[in-house]
């Protein structure tokens, strides 16, 4: 099975599609995780990433695509993928299709993760990852049951987004407003398009998206 997960910054894309690998054995493909991956290791591309993504913009759309590709291209993409950040533009959205119809592969899902504007400022600006294992909290909403101590991976280190400052967020969220909503026709046209409401709680968002992939529209 292979998903896309579509919505706003801090709509709760990577909370899902973690969830999603476990449930159903997939892999996670998120773009902003290879690109921070990249700023880390201070490569040609990282430094051009870092700069594109703290000013709250979108990376060129040939790069992601080459990028997306390499990656789905690796064995353990067989059992099918989340696509968490990817696409984000149209052109992006049709050299998808694209590509995947090369590689005799397709889409099943693509769930949209609906959210409120002002909330989704508040959950960004509160969030934080994992240093080790990636899993994701909250300041208000999702805290490790031991403070200071990852539950999954027992890591004691955490950190936080460069980009998740309030005004990078606002710039985030017009990116895509502008760039990225006008896909969901494209997907709603081709009938494999659900919608689900991002800002409930993270089991009832999980339970809504399992019924929209086994077909019962959301
Ligand atoms: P994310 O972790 O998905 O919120 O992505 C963080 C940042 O990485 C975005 O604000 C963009 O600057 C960049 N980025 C991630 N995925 C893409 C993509 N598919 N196309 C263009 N830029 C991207």
């Amino acid at each position: 099975m292979n998903i896309i997960l579509l919505g706003p910054p801090g709509a709760g894309k990577g909370t899902q599609a973690k969830r999603l690998e476990t449930r159903f054995g997939l892999v996670q493909l998120s773009t902003g995780d290879m690109l921070r991956e990249a700023v880390a290791s201070g490569s040609k591309l990282g430094r051009k990433a870092k700069e594109v993504m703290d000013a709250g913009q979108l990376m060129p759309d040939d790069l992601m695509i080459l990028m997306i590709g390499d990656r789905i291209d690796q064995p353990d993409c067989r059992k099918g993928f989340i696509l968490d950040g990817f696409p984000r533009t149209t052109p992006q959205a049709v050299a998808l299709d694209q590509m995947l119809s090369e590689k005799g592969l397709q889409l099943d899902h693509v769930v949209e993760m609906k959210a409120d504007e002002d909330d989704l400022v508040e959950r960004i600006s509160g969030r934080f990852t994992c240093a080790k294992c990636g899993m994701g909290y909250h300041e208000r909403f999702k805290q490790p049951k031991q403070a200071g101590v990852c539950d999954v991976c027992r890591g004691t280190e955490f950190t936080r987004r460069d980009d998740d400052k309030e005004s990078t967020v606002r710039r985030r969220l017009e990116a895509y407003h502008a760039q990225t909503e006008p896909i969901l026709p494209y997907y709603e046209e081709k009938g494999i398009l659900a919608s689900v409401n991002g800002m409930a709680e993270i089991d009832e968002v999980a339970r809504q998206i399992e019924g929209a992939l086994a077909g019962h529209g959301a």
